[in-house]
């Protein structure tokens, strides 16, 4: 079932998509581990036999490289999918735990079920990646899918809806294609779960919408993800790693680094190796290099341009609305009120800012919103202590910047207004499953104990046992 870019399903029929899935969920067809296992190999054969139309679309949305596309989009939904494949059978297993004596003899149980229908809402910055990632958490739990691709990355969100349903069971799984009302349309329906990506302003209404039928959600934000350079690190490594995390996808990543808080006697320095990693991985003019994306409209490309007046454009500074470039670019000497400080930047902009030592970073760091990614750049244990103990974040990566998503036993979400609940692996299994308490006892024996008339003995033995 798919509305295509052509077509979009108008809001009148999204309720006849959802009550379609809803007759295939409640005949259990979508239950058995064997269904679940053939959606995934359906996505993943989706992903490796359509890998070229997938990744032509990425280019016109965003002027991915080929490499970064693939890497960042294709192949990380194959890995995630062949992970949860191998470990699926195990996840499911009902979980035995201990039962206290007083209700023994019995047998206890945690066992996982599929909520029913879920709706999965992408962005789209990796457009791919993060409609695909959130169904395979919900197919695998065995739960029929609404997903909803989104409109700013047009050409894939077509290519999504039209390919997706060659490779899964449609009665199951349906790409509803659209915008604002599209989406609303779908929100005001009853799901059982709901799974957002994208920015907080709009998580908001996801999250009310979902109130209306205490529909539980998953929400995975944004913000501001800070990166801290002492003075112990090793600045060559430190400012690559850092360019190669913001840079990427130009700077349109949810936890790329978002600005760098630099020990004050370091800066220039620091700011110095970015220069010579940008030279090294685009060469003297990244306008020019295939290995550098776009951003993803022309109204961003302005937001971001207006935000190049906060500071002094030490590095890049150029952009050309035209072609939708913003030169990767370094801001210094800016204020701390300035917005490209307050708002998320998510384009290829990164402001340096010196503080004085550690402790001065840290403070930082927790006068401002809770981050989704926080990055730290040192060589020694106690620092490394220090800021994992007082700063909390969704993840943190020490020395490196965004590979904490590649490890998929790693729960990946945010924390406060950067998100809540995480998926990826065996947490999106989760995420996608209600665990079902379940006791059971035979019918013998049924002693009196628990029983009125309550006696002194019965409250004593009561105390001692339960
Ligand atoms: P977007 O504009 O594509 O919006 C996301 C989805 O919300 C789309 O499907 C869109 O159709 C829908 N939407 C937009 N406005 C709506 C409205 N008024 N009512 C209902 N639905 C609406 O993407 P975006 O929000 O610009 O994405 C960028 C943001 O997402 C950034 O803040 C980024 O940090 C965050 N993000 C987070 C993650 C994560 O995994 N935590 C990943 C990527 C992006």
């Amino acid at each position: 079932m798919t509305a295509t870019a052509e077509a979009p399903t108008a809001p009148r029929d999204v309720s006849a998509v959802v009550a379609a899935l809803r007759v295939t969920y409640e005949s259990g067809r979508t239950r058995p581990l064997e269904w679940r296992r053939e959606q995934l190999q359906g996505l993943r054969r989706m992903l490796v036999e359509r890998e070229s139309e997938l990744l032509a679309a990425l280019a016109t949305d965003l002027g991915k490289p080929r490499a970064e596309a693939w890497a960042t989009d294709v192949g990380f939904v194959i890995s995630e999918i062949d992970h949860v494949l191998r470990h699926l059978r195990s996840w499911a297993r009902p979980e035995r735990v201990w039962a206290p004596l007083v209700t023994r003899p019995a047998k206890a149980r945690i066992v996982r079920e599929p909520f029913g229908v879920a709706l999965v809402i992408a962005p789209w910055n990796y457009p791919i990646q993060l409609l695909v990632s959130p169904m395979v958490g919900a197919l695998a739990a065995g739960n029929c899918v609404v997903a909803k691709p989104s409109e700013v990355a047009a050409s894939t969100s077509a290519a999504l809806a039209r390919l997706v349903p060659k490779y899964v069971d449609t009665d199951a799984v349906a790409v509803v294609e659209g915008g604002v009302a599209e989406t609303q349309a779908l929100l005001a329906e009853r799901f059982d779960y709901v799974f957002y990506t994208g920015n907080g302003r709009v998580g908001r209404i996801v999250m009310e919408a979902a109130a209306q039928h205490l529909t539980p959600v998953t929400l995975e934000l944004g913000g501001k993800s800070p990166v801290i350079v002492e003075e112990s690190a090793d600045l060559h490594v430190a400012a690559r790693r850092i360019a190669w995390g913001k840079y990427l996808n130009a700077g349109q990543t949810c936890i790329a680094p978002d600005y760098v808080l630099v020990s004050a006697g370091l800066e220039d320095r620091f700011v110095e190796e970015i220069r010579r990693a940008v030279f090294d991985f685009y060469g003297s003019d990244p306008k020019a290099s295939s290995d550098y994306g776009r951003i993803v409209n022309q109204a961003h490309v302005q937001r971001l341009a207006g935000l190049l007046g906060d500071g002094h454009a030490t590095i890049g500074g150029a952009v050309d609305e035209a072609e939708r470039y913003v030169a990767p670019t370094v801001l210094q000497a800016v204020p701390a009120d300035a917005a490209v400080m307050r708002d998320e930047i998510f384009g290829p902009i990164l402001p340096v800012v010196p503080v004085d030592g550690i402790d001065a970073a840290v403070e930082f760091v927790n006068g401002c919103e809770r981050p989704l990614a926080l990055y730290l750049f040192t060589a020694s244990r106690s620092v490394r202590d220090r800021v994992l103990s007082g700063t909390t974040s969704g993840g943190v990566a020490v020395n490196a910047t965004m590979f904490q998503v590649a490890v998929p036993a790693l729960p990946f979400g945010g924390v406060g207004p950067s998100g809540m609940g995480a998926y990826h692996g065996k947490a999106s299994f989760l995420t996608f499953s209600h665990a079902k308490a379940v006791l059971r006892k035979g019918p013998k024996p049924d002693p009196d104990l628990a029983y009125p008339p309550y006696t002194a003995r019965k409250e004593r033995l009561l105390r001692r046992f339960l």
